[in-house]
């Protein structure tokens, strides 16, 4: 008997749902985007230096995809304790101001579109 080796065909179909990680994930779109907005400077304390794009909710409560009112660019790195990043990551406070400012940015955005 003859076997034949035959590709099996990908699914039409896109996945119903994608993963926390593809909708938590940041394009490179969305990064230049974040950083043209903060202007180099961390978006909560102003300073300048080493930062970084940093989400503003949990991952997997993005529903869709992260766009760029979902980050915000934060003096990092985010396991040094008093940056920013870690500040929201970490910190009830922090949590709070990022809740507030994504709400702020999604009202902006908004109000851009007219
Ligand atoms: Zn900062």
């Amino acid at each position: 008997m003859e076997f034949e080796l035959r590709a099996v065909p990908k699914p039409k179909h896109k996945r119903f749902k994608r993963t926390a990680k593809q909708r938590g994930q940041i394009t490179s779109d969305v990064y230049d985007k974040a950083l043209e907005r903060s202007g180099g400077y961390c978006e909560r304390c102003g300073k300048g230096g080493y930062l970084e794009c940093a989400h503003l909710i949990r991952r997997w409560k993005v529903e869709v995809e992260t766009t760029v009112n979902d980050v915000a660019m934060l003096c990092g790195p985010s396991v040094n304790t008093g940056t920013c990043h870690n500040l929201i990551d970490y910190t009830a406070n922090g949590k709070a101001w990022a809740e507030k400012y994504r709400e702020q940015l999604y009202k902006r955005a908004k109000e851009s579109e007219g």
